[in-house]
């Protein structure tokens, strides 16, 4: 990756209604022999011309040189041509002269590494020294179709200039750049009329350029000034419709909100600026004062989920689908503190993405009091985890950089989340929430690395938390939990009973805070939470009514291990198996195949990316209904194959779905109708740890309706659709870590 940093947000079909994702690349790792010159400050005239993918540039550099006699070396795309370099001498009062200086070119290793260009050591004294550079050239890197399909990832392009839009990042090495530099910017910005240009920081005024400045007629030229140290620049450019407003935070912060949309989704504006002020005025309580002047929600010509100082730039797929959510737009406000304000080198550990993804996508449903929702995030992560990280592809959060797919996702993202809420629960919700804020404080502007974390939240809490950062961050795994036994005496003399059980570590040993609830024969329960602290920790309780079970950590308050056999069987237990099966059970009519052909298709097309000795068998359900036998099995099928898609489900789901002549029995419940479609998870009852997963449809509208959506509920057990929208859904409850209390009558405690 080049230099700076960026946010990518990937967009994931299968949780798209989980989270989003992002990875920050820095790259380029200090020169550790000479001190760095470093850039402090740009003050650029760009003119950018769209049709020609050209970029005509005047950067006047502000440098800061430590020593005599060092080389400066800076950075810029290959494609950019340098016109020449001046030194810039003050004189008195606002005059100053330029000296043209001499300079090298080292071209890179591929054509796309950017050139180095090379100042000898002479031409620059020690301390603060201006350069102007003069270039242009081309920037021309159309966005490509992303290359995985399981995630739907930004299209990939360095940067593009060009009629369809213009994206110029640290990426595309657009700015004579030094490593780790945190810089200020200055910025004139000319495109042709009818265009907008958007960047970081704060934009002034706009006017039409004056001919001796620009190249052609009819530019309009903007100023955007960036007042706080930034690692990298990123300008966009388009045909947009802004609107802003002028907003004051609860907390009486004035911020500017805006949106940049294309035309057709300009109505969405109100929408997106609603949201955006709904996230800000419950996240600077939570994290201090917004760290910039304005938000601005930008619609971008590719798709893309991008977070950058004071700007989110989200492509035109997503900004019509109302993308406001907490796991969408929050997660990108979010990052204006955490990322964008506080800096990660993430290739020293990233700490940004699970921070977010904790703050955003799970803790907003905490924050408005949704508990369910709360808990269903929470529930999310852990099998999100369990699911796409096998214990022998397990790594330490600490070693998590960026995302690439849904197995860095489980660790970089959710089991780093979960993270934060058990150390949330180990310092206690005051600390934890000053903490944080502190760290924002105390970091802003500045690299922050998960040691940083460690040392602020132990001076704190004034508690040691080295075991806690070595047990979560620095070895991988999580704890394996059950309960060995659970016996119930009643109590000689008063009316209650005393509860003793063990509860069982089976891996290495965790210290956690272990949520139990226990219920009762009066109907009561009651929730306790114990320490662990050792691989086998006896509890005794008094209760005032006969305990009946216990379930273990019901609310997923710990992140721990679980069996695939043992969580609530899901689509993504078929999608996360090495061994997969479709069974097609619909038949096409002639000159129309049936809507199930889409889904088969869709699935061959995945499987060019599947990992060695993973691979999906494709057949028709075998007219006995028996199954392959091996791994997770997809059945797909209309009422033409009822019986033998019935018997499949009666045999690995018992009755908790049927399907008759009239419908779909969910759950005890009977829906009717064409439109119906059933999609069913069950674990196979032949192979533990595989499922059978069946989608059931009614009609083939009903299916038509359905297919293309179909790994959006990869963490249901069931959804019953009709006509294409979702009536029910929900998981089938996770039996086994409920233990029965077995009550011993003979041996009451006296
Ligand atoms: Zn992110």
């Amino acid at each position: 990756m080049s230099i700076g940093s960026r946010i990518v947000t990937f967009f994931c079909l299968f949780l798209a209604a989980l989270l989003s994702y992002s990875a920050i690349d820095i790259a380029c790792a200090a020169d550790p022999v000479l001190p760095r010159v470093v850039i402090r400050h740009h003050e650029l005239f760009v003119q950018i011309v769209p049709h020609q993918h050209v970029l005509i540039v005047k950067d006047r550099l502000v440098l800061e040189v430590p020593q005599q006699k060092i080389p400066i070396r800076v950075s810029l795309a290959s494609t950019l041509q340098i016109d020449h370099i001046a030194l810039v001498q003050e004189l008195a009062g606002t005059k100053s002269l330029t000296l043209d200086v001499p300079f090298t070119i080292e071209r890179g290793p591929t054509p796309e590494s950017a050139q180095q260009i090379m100042i000898p050591p002479q031409v620059a004294a020690a301390g603060l020294v201006t350069l102007d550079v003069h270039y242009h050239g081309v920037i021309n890197d159309p966005p490509r179709d992303p290359r995985h399909l399981r995630f739907v990832t930004p299209s990939e392009t360095a940067g593009h200039i060009g009629p369809e839009g213009v994206y110029i990042s640290s990426e595309s090495s657009w700015y004579p750049d030094v490593p780790e530099s945190l810089s200020t910017y200055a910025l004139q910005v000319a495109v042709p009329a009818g265009w907008t240009v958007v960047t970081q920081g704060k934009a002034g005024e706009s006017r039409a350029c004056p001919a001796r400045l620009c190249r052609d007629d009819n530019m309009v030229m903007t100023e955007w000034a960036v007042t706080q140290p930034s690692e990298a620049l990123t300008l966009v450019a388009n045909t947009f419709v802004s609107m802003s407003r002028d907003w004051t935070a609860k907390t009486g912060q004035r911020i500017r909100l805006s949106t940049y949309l294309f035309p057709d989704d300009a109505h969405l504006a109100e929408e997106y600026l609603d949201a955006t002020a709904r996230y800000l005025d419950a996240y600077i309580p939570l994290l201090g004062p917004y760290p910039f002047e304005k938000f601005a929600v930008v619609e971008n010509f590719f798709a893309s989920g991008l977070g950058m100082p004071s700007f989110t730039l989200l492509g035109s797929g997503i900004i019509k689908r109302h993308y406001v959510q907490p796991y969408a737009l929050g997660h990108e406000i979010v990052h204006s503190w955490i990322g964008n304000a506080v800096f990660n080198r993430a290739e020293r550990g990233n700490w940004v993405e699970g921070l977010t993804t904790y703050l955003a996508n799970y803790y907003w449903h905490e924050l408005m009091g949704d508990r369910a929702q709360a808990l269903d995030q929470r529930r999310l992560m852990v099998q999100s985890y369990n699911l796409h990280v096998p214990p022998e592809r397990d790594y330490p959060v600490a070693q998590f950089t960026q995302k690439l797919d849904e197995h860095d996702n489980a660790i970089g993202y959710q089991k780093a989340a979960m993270l934060f809420h058990l150390l949330r629960q180990e310092v206690g919700e005051e600390i934890f929430w000053r903490t944080l804020k502190e760290i924002v404080a105390q970091y802003r502007g500045r690299y922050a690395e998960w040691r940083d974390l460690e040392r602020v939240f132990t001076e704190k809490s004034r508690q040691d938390l080295r075991w806690f950062f070595a047990q979560w961050l620095e070895q991988d795994g999580a704890p394996v939990l059950s309960l060995s036994e659970a016996i119930a005496r009643p109590v000689v003399g008063a009316p209650v009973f005393q509860l003793e059980a063990t509860i069982v570590q089976s891996n290495k040993l965790f210290h956690l805070p272990l949520q139990m609830r226990i219920r009762m024969e009066d109907g009561h329960e009651q929730i306790l939470t114990v320490p662990l602290r050792s691989l086998r920790e006896a509890i005794s309780v008094t209760l005032p009514a006969r305990p009946i079970s216990i379930d273990l950590d019901p609310e997923f308050m710990a992140f721990r291990r679980i069996a695939r056999q043992s969580l609530p069987p899901v689509l993504n237990h078929y999608v996360t198996d090495r061994r997969r099966s479709v069974l097609t059970a619909f038949t096409d009519e002639p000159g129309h195949p049936s809507p199930f052909r889409e889904i088969v298709a869709r699935i061959e097309t995945q499987e060019q990316q599947k990992l060695a000795g993973e691979r999906t068998a494709i057949a028709s359900l075998a007219p006995d209904g028996l199954l392959p036998q091996e791994g997770s099995v997809l059945v797909l099928g209309g009422p033409e194959s009822r019986s033998g898609i019935q018997s499949i489900l009666a045999h690995h789901c018992g009755e908790r779905v049927a399907l008759n002549d009239r419908g779909v029995t969910v759950m005890g419940t009977e829906h009717e109708g064409a439109g119906l479609a059933l999609l069913a998870s069950c674990h196979r009852v032949d192979r533990p740890g595989s499922v059978v997963t069946v989608l059931y449809a009614a009609s083939q509208q009903a299916v038509a309706k359905v297919a293309r959506l179909l790994f959006f509920y990869g963490w249901n057990s069931f959804v019953l659709f009709k006509d294409g929208a979702v009536a029910v859904r929900g998981e089938w409850p996770l039996v086994s870590d409920r233990m029965e209390v077995r009550l011993d009558a003979s041996n009451p405690i006296r």
